[in-house]
């Protein structure tokens, strides 16, 4: 009998103006000698070198100004930004690639800067090459920095599947750094947001509040509301990884709440409604079933469902209607999960309850109901920016 344990852990951090040269907090975090610098390689989002055109220059001046403990094992890389990244194998290639020509081993650091989609590939990669090499996320989107990018999971898409290949394995640390956010679209900053209001809605009930009294300053760009929201929204996500199943080796997975049909709307919409989107779609129809289940009331039901409505989601795809894909969706996830079907639904607004089956003729009935509820919306002109 062998027995041995791992211990894990790694600091997420806040900060503003990451390659700022007073800004030394890489430079520690890399913890590099004069005898022996710190040897690092980029993979970096082409949607955000697009974005902020000074990013690579800025980089390069950093790394030469620190250039007594850290250095750059060659140029940075740019990969494709959004979910293509993770549906195109020659990108996760291209960093496979890097490892290999700029010779990067198991103490060199690969460092990823982009969306959650990048952050995923990127991770992957790093996780297989060598064995693991050690990898540090610096998230650029919202989303990224209050959810997927503080977490421990890496993956691409194969077989037309979400993550259907990937790895649990912890970064070295997580830079987030706000002033990344200024140059999003607006549906990539909304995308975000509805991951905080999924683990609101499980966990929190006074966030759930904040983030209902905050939405028009969040819809409207108010950076200071956003850097709470994230702040919140990640110290949720992280405190859960670390006191529950980290590695998921159990069958509950509650911070995964609404993305059973999320992952396969975004399949069967494909790729066109982006992860965030498709989550606050998610977490509509399994509102309405908890709804339906009489599991929240009426009223708790029509207050989530408006808060949803004034962050500009919308509700309802015609997807929804592919009864069969649909409920596929549910199968899927709990292979992927393995054992049994565990489903988050709602007892109360900031209480989750699991559940082990869900009735198919309900979330049909709530799919109804949500389809009947964007119908309302839209003729009430629900201005979607
Ligand atoms: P994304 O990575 O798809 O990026 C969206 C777009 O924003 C891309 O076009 C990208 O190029 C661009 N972009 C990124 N940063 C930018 C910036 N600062 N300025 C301008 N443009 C910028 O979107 P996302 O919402 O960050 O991530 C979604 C992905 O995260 C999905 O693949 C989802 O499955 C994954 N995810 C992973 C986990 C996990 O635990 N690993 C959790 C949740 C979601």
């Amino acid at each position: 009998m062998q027995s041995f344990s791992v211990d894990f852990s790694y600091p997420v951090w806040f900060t503003t103006g990451l390659f700022n040269v007073e800004n030394n907090l890489l430079k520690e975090i890399l913890n590099g000698s004069e005898e022996r610098r710190a040897n690092v390689a980029f993979a970096v989002d082409d949607g955000v070198v697009l974005a902020q055109p000074n990013l690579l220059s800025d980089l390069r001046e950093y790394f030469k100004v620190y250039d007594a403990t850290i250095k750059l094992a060659c140029e940075p890389l740019i990969v494709k930004g959004g979910e293509e990244v993770k549906n195109d194998l020659k990108e996760f290639e291209k960093v496979l690639t890097l490892v290999n020509e700029a010779k990067i081993d198991r103490q060199s650091y690969i460092i990823a800067i982009g969306g959650g989609a990048v952050l995923d590939m990127v991770g992957f990669a790093s996780s297989i090459a060598h064995r693991g090499v050690r990898h540090i996320r610096i998230p650029t989107t919202v989303l990224s920095q209050n959810d997927s990018g503080v977490g421990v999971k890496n993956g691409i898409n194969y077989f037309g599947k979400k993550n259907f290949l990937g790895a649990f394995n912890p970064p070295l640390a997580v830079l987030n750094d706000v002033n990344f956010l200024s140059t999003l679209t607006d549906r990539d900053w909304r995308s975000g947001i509805s991951e905080a209001i999924k683990v609101a809605l499980i966990k929190d009930k006074a966030f759930f509040d904040t983030l209902k009294a905050d939405a028009k300053s969040l819809v409207e760009r108010d950076s200071v509301a956003m850097k709470a929201l994230i702040y919140r929204c990640a110290e949720l996500h992280i405190d859960h990884i670390a006191s529950k199943d980290p590695f998921e080796k159990g069958s509950s997975r509650p911070l995964d709440f609404g993305h059973w049909a999320a992952h396969k709307l975004e399949q069967l919409t494909d790729f066109s409604l982006k992860h965030g989107e498709a989550v606050a779609i998610g977490i509509a129809l399994d509102v309405a079933y908890s709804y339906l289940s009489g599991m929240i009331t009426k009223a708790e039901w029509e207050e989530i469902l408006e808060m949803i409505s004034a962050f500009g989601f919308e509700l309802y795809v015609p997807e929804l209607e592919k009864d069969h894909d649909l409920i596929a969706g549910l199968e899927e996830f709990r292979e992927h999960l393995g054992g049994k079907l565990t489903i988050m639904l709602l007892e109360g607004i900031g209480i989750g309850k699991e559940v082990n089956e869900m009735n198919e003729a309900t979330i049909l009935k709530a799919r109804d109901l949500l389809k009947e509820a964007q119908a309302d919306r839209n003729k009430r002109k629900y201005v979607v920016k």
